[in-house]
């Protein structure tokens, strides 16, 4: 399952960082999706619920947010967002456009981390 080793590979990454930085518990695993990634989000964060039981991580929760996708258009000289995945016109002036600027990423964007414990 494609999901599954994506869920892997954060999974690490997450788990390096957390070292480097010498943390404990990481409660959260923020990453932005966007819809031309190829990733299905709902199969994403099943694959990550399985995948964190085996790793150092077993208690993190995978965070996603969605990213629209974002074309540039040439007759308008402009980003504009998309309103359908199924097609990368301009909403605007209606050009069909291959220039992809976001909606393509799959990146880690932060670790949630737990408030450590204050003993008394
Ligand atoms: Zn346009």
């Amino acid at each position: 399952m494609h999901e599954l080793s994506i869920a892997l590979n954060i999974l690490d990454v997450a788990a390096e960082e957390a070292e480097r930085r010498n943390i404990g518990c990481v409660e959260a695993v923020h990453i932005k999706l966007g819809p031309l990634s190829g990733i299905v989000k709902s199969a994403l964060l099943s694959a990550f619920d399985l995948a964190r039981e085996h790793s150092s991580l077993p208690d993190s929760r995978l965070v996603v947010e969605d990213v629209p996708i974002v074309i540039y258009c040439e007759p308008c000289q402009a980003e504009q967002p998309v309103e359908s995945i199924q097609e990368l016109v301009c909403p605007v002036c209606r050009t069909p456009s291959n220039h992809v600027v976001a909606g393509r990423e799959m990146e880690i964007t932060a670790l949630e981390i737990a408030e450590p414990e204050i003993k008394a």
